[in-house]
């Protein structure tokens, strides 16, 4: 993506897609970037300059899974090998309170479930102004409260403890709070949602594919000349051939039991 519209890495000082936030301000959810593309962090002209900024739709599933990541992360679980609906039910339901002790592990806690809530939201197929209003508001807060410095004394019984550091404030996060509303605008008045942009399917698909023919490496023999990815369209070829042909891709088999009664 950074590639193609000629932008610096995402680690990069200048590191938005769509406006010129510098990463020492990205936590910073009082101040507001107007869209207008990032002519600091360009160090190439985009390779597709026909295509306007704005048609490049920031993807819903990597913002849940790479902000889950960074909070995942936290509690020093490798889990990042989970799928998006894995992370869904992790963000919804898993109790971190009861690993992560006092105040801190339950305002944790809370800003899973308060991030799953948004993110559900965002994948809404319409949304009301109001609703986009809202959810700009709480996104921002959201943020706010990720990486709200320690209130009250340190260690003291009556302080409110740093959930996470500001330098924590990812650029998906950035973009889910500054960009993500903008957008749903921007397609509503278009009639239509973010979700509909969403890889989900495209990674789904990859999941699967990985799964039978990477994990099967030694399926039929083991040793093979032809690449996977011979493997891979020959297979949905025929599964296409069966659809168009209507045959069954299932075999009943029935075993005949023959006693010898001789
Ligand atoms: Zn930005």
């Amino acid at each position: 993506m950074y590639i193609i519209i000629g932008q610096n890495a995402p680690n990069s000082e200048y590191f938005c897609l769509y406006c010129e936030c510098n990463a020492k301000s990205r936590y910073n959810m009082d101040l507001s970037w107007s869209h207008t593309g990032n002519a600091k962090g360009n160090k190439r002209p985009p390779l597709f300059p026909v295509i306007d900024l704005f048609n490049y739709i920031p993807d819903e599933l990597h913002i849940l899974l790479r902000i889950s990541d960074v909070l995942i992360m936290e509690c020093n679980w490798n889990w990042t090998s989970l799928m998006g609906p894995d992370k869904e039910i992790l963000l919804q339901y898993f109790p971190v309170s009861e690993f992560i002790s006092g105040s801190r592990g339950i305002n944790i806690e809370n800003l899973w479930r308060e991030f799953y809530r948004l993110y559900k939201i965002l994948r809404k197929s319409s949304h009301t102004d109001k609703e986009i209003l809202e959810f700009e508001k709480d996104a921002k807060n959201w943020v706010r409260t990720f990486c709200h410095p320690t209130v009250g004394q340190m260690n003291s019984a009556a302080a409110t403890p740093e959930l996470y550091r500001k330098d924590d404030v990812t650029p998906y996060m950035h973009v889910f709070a500054m960009h993500i509303p903008y957008f749903l605008r921007w397609l509503k008045e278009k009639g239509l949602s973010l979700r509909l942009f969403s890889t989900c399917s495209v990674e789904k698909k990859n999941h699967e594919q990985v799964k039978l023919f990477f994990g099967g490496t030694t399926m039929g023999g083991g040793k093979k000349t032809k690449p996977v990815v011979y493997d891979i369209l020959v297979f949905e070829n025929r599964q296409i051939f069966y659809l168009i042909n209507d045959i069954p891709n299932e075999i009943t088999c029935n075993n005949i039991n023959i006693q010898d009664n001789g």
